[in-house]
């Protein structure tokens, strides 16, 4: 591809633009009244108020035209769509798991897997868990607890596999079974909550030994597998030479199953599923996704969903894609840093994430730093990003060390341009350099469950 021989320059966008979406440029002042009307909850903001919005990556991706062509495709039939047998036939090829159950998006695989498998008392090992999979271990009596390696909690010491899971942690909560009992170990592929870092093969073969010897099983958070296995592709040797599929299928045989979140990279704007290689456990699954998604050929989607999705999954494990995705990444990164701003390092698959405690040395954790931050990036260019730290992750004492404290901007696929992310680059840089004058904030309202999302703050 053009300029791929030179890190410097931006990543060539491997597409052509076809369809245009006008970016709205909300003034200075009309950015402070709806900050002041989002009670400081960037959540709260609407689309016509965000110039640049790195929220999330979940859901945001642009689909291609095969995947606008595949929607022509869909058959709605209730029961038996070819749609559905077109996904289960991607899903089985690319993971290998024999049974494969459709559900709308990643919350509501996992609102499956672990409604049956986690019961009050038992606690559930991840390298680190996400929001959402943390609430649902929660939400039916379990401890999620996070095992991710040391270097993981470092913002600064680079590591090439920072997602990794220390085996002597997960070994101890194995050992403690007998007491405390582990319904089966997870690792989230690329890391979210720890900044997108990839878990190498040699870590996952070591896992899912211990597991095996264990008797207890292992699935995957696979929302970014494709991100992660790129990474493998280029960082763990003897893989260079691996495709995207190969790595893939080569970390899915170490698995019993894992949960998706398609709107990551199944490159759909909705969908997920759960695939598992037990057959009692996945028809247990189906009755639990008739009473809240719908027939198991559809699971709380249109068919025609079914089908962009079968696409998005392909196009996902292209090279030309992946390295541009992640290209993107670390060219905002690298941007970022020149300017002498900190960033979580090195950069992962789907964001750059700050790291706060650097960016923000004056605030203390109750000031909010990581939302202080998020409202600072808003204010200053329009650009909406996530907090991921004390307020997402801060309400869950005894779950093993609290994640780092980080805002990220979250990068959606296929969406941006490289002089889009300049311009969030010198947003950031903006703002590092008036960071002195930044002060923290305080929560008016805190909701019990996943608190980010709604709760509402004030300046202090
Ligand atoms: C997004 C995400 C989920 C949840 O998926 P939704 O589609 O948002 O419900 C779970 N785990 C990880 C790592 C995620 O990034």
């Amino acid at each position: 591809m053009p300029n791929s021989g030179s890190p410097e320059a931006p990543p060539f966008e491997p597409y052509k633009v076809k369809v245009v979406e006008a970016i709205p440029f909300p003034s200075r002042e009309e950015r402070e009244s709806a900050l002041h009307r989002a009670g400081f909850n960037l959540f709260n903001l609407t689309s016509d108020e965000v110039v640049i919005d790195l929220l999330t990556d979940s859901g945001t991706s642009a689909m291609s035209d095969r995947q606008w062509a595949a929607l022509m495709l869909g058959d709605e039939t209730y029961a038996g769509s070819r749609n559905f047998r077109h996904f289960e036939e991607t899903v089985r090829e690319i993971t290998g798991f024999p049974h494969i159950i459709p559900a709308h998006q990643g919350r509501a695989a996992e609102n499956l897997l672990f409604s049956s498998l986690v019961k009050p008392g038992d606690v559930v090992p991840n390298n680190m868990h996400f929001d959402t999979t943390r609430s649902h271990v929660i939400h039916n009596g379990g401890q999620p607890v996070n095992v991710a390696i040391a270097e993981a909690y470092d913002a600064q010491r680079e590591h090439p596999f920072k997602g990794n899971v220390d085996l002597a942690r997960l070994q101890a909560y194995l050992d403690a079974r007998v007491q405390a009992p582990v319904p089966l170990v997870m690792v989230t592929l690329t890391n979210n909550t720890g900044g997108g870092q990839p878990v190498s093969l040699e870590n996952l073969r070591a896992v899912s030994a211990l597991a095996r010897h264990a008797g207890v099983p292992l699935y995957f958070d696979m929302c970014r597998w494709a991100e992660n296995a790129y990474f493998i592709r280029l960082r763990e040797p003897g893989c260079a030479q691996r495709s995207i599929a190969e790595i893939g299928r080569a970390m899915f045989d170490l698995a019993d199953g894992a949960t998706m979140s398609a709107k990551k990279d199944g490159l759909v704007n909705i969908g997920g599923f759960v695939a598992v290689r037990d057959g009692n456990l996945a028809a247990k699954l189906k009755e639990q996704l008739i009473l809240f998604e719908g027939f198991p050929t559809y699971g709380g989607l249109a068919r025609r969903d079914l089908e962009a999705m079968a696409v998005g999954l392909r196009e996902a494990m292209e090279l030309k894609y992946l390295t541009h995705r992640v290209g993107q990444v670390a060219y905002l990164a690298r941007e970022i840093v020149a300017g002498g701003a900190p960033v979580f390092l090195p950069a992962g698959g789907h964001g750059v994430y700050l790291d706060v405690d650097r960016f923000l040395p004056h605030l203390a954790p109750d000031d909010l730093p990581g939302q202080a931050l998020a409202i600072e990036l808003y204010r200053e260019g329009g650009v909406r990003t996530v907090e991921i730290g004390a307020i997402m992750f801060g309400d869950a004492p005894g779950s093993g060390p609290a994640p780092p404290e980080l805002v990220r901007l979250a990068i959606p696929r296929r969406v941006y341009t490289a002089s889009h992310l300049k311009y969030v680059a010198d947003t950031v840089l903006a703002v590092w350099k008036r960071r002195a004058e930044i002060r923290g904030v305080r929560m008016t309202h805190r909701p019990e469950r996943l608190p980010h999302f709604t709760a509402r703050f004030e300046p202090k």
